[in-house]
């Protein structure tokens, strides 16, 4: 590993301006804006001093975090690295089934394709961590892997280029996705997205998740537009369970969450205590059992106790 490391290249997986790297000064103080093929875009505190640290941990965490900003990248959300959110952020990349990432594969060829016949491309480069996987090597041995299950049809180009399409049975496994209980380890998190709530997630309910071994998956919502996209939908059938905080009372939260009980998944219920105090929880739900949180730091040790009160310990 470079002793001095170019402060021109993405200082996650080290690609170059020649790789599609820009490095920029961020809107927010002390952060850069990193964009990389790779890894997405993402901000990162203080470059330097992050590095000199960053050089001890293992190579393996590096590629976990550049699967955790790509996706949330993918997921319209970019997340600020600091020395401790690297961390965490990582660590929900570094386990992930076999069989999880080939499904989410095949998702992501669905999405892109959208209609049965249509072939899709993939950078063998640099879209790796579109899923959790860590060199284009394991990207292709999936590829070949799903080939050999005649699940899709794929042909490498000349410029490192996968050109997949699903076969029937391929459209088959991703679209009934019916389960009845969701894919294991994914947890659903309804919120409204706003600055006054952003503290709730980042220092609240997404480091509960993780130190519970869960992946939460968050998207944010335009909340101009009534309708609830399908991508919302899809990721509510595929979690094992929800966590809903109802702190703005959005109409969207209480949609995504009364949708999740009617497959059966289990909600968690959570609101700021304010709002509890003021009764503004809808009368329909106000009697279920929600966590009433003063701050961010309360809202994750008493989620982080819920989930395995109710969600370990039953599973
Ligand atoms: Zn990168």
């Amino acid at each position: 590993m470079a002793q001095d490391p170019d402060p021109n290249n993405c200082p996650i997986c080290s690609g170059s301006p020649a790789d599609g790297v820009k490095v920029e000064t961020a809107n927010v103080p002390s952060f850069f804006q990193v964009k990389c093929p790779q890894c997405g875009v993402y901000l990162w505190y203080e470059y330097d001093d992050i590095f000199a640290s960053w050089r001890w941990l293992d190579p393996i965490l590096k590629c976990a975090l550049s699967c955790a900003t790509r996706q949330s990248f993918e997921a319209k959300q970019v997340v600020q690295i600091t020395e401790t959110t690297a961390l965490q952020l990582a660590e929900a990349h570094l386990n992930t089934r076999v069989s999880e990432n080939q499904e989410r594969l095949l998702r992501e060829i669905a999405k892109k394709a959208v209609r049965p016949h249509v072939e899709v491309p993939f950078s063998s480069k640099s879209d790796f961590t579109l899923i959790d996987c860590y060199s284009r090597e394991e990207f292709l041995w999936h590829f070949e892997s799903l080939k050999g299950q005649g699940l899709i049809a794929f042909t490498l180009t000349a410029s490192d280029e996968v050109v997949a399409r699903l076969t029937t049975t391929g459209w088959n496994k991703v679209q009934p996705l019916v389960r009845p209980t969701g894919i294991p380890g994914r947890c659903f998190v309804a919120m409204w997205f706003s600055e006054d709530t952003r503290a709730a997630y980042e220092s609240g309910i997404s480091p509960a998740l993780s130190d519970a071994g869960f992946t939460p998956i968050r998207i944010d919502r335009k909340e101009h537009n009534n309708e609830i996209p399908d991508e919302i939908i899809a990721e509510i059938r595929n979690c094992q369970f929800m966590v809903a905080d109802f702190t703005g009372q959005s109409a969207g939260v209480y949609y995504e969450a009364g949708f999740a009980m009617g497959l059966g998944r289990p909600v968690i219920w959570c609101c700021r205590q304010d709002e509890i105090s003021a009764r503004k929880l809808h009368f329909d739900t106000n009697h279920k059992n929600h966590i009433g949180w003063e701050t961010p730091e309360d809202l994750r040790e008493r989620l982080y106790r819920r989930i395995r009160a109710t969600i370990l310990e039953q599973g």
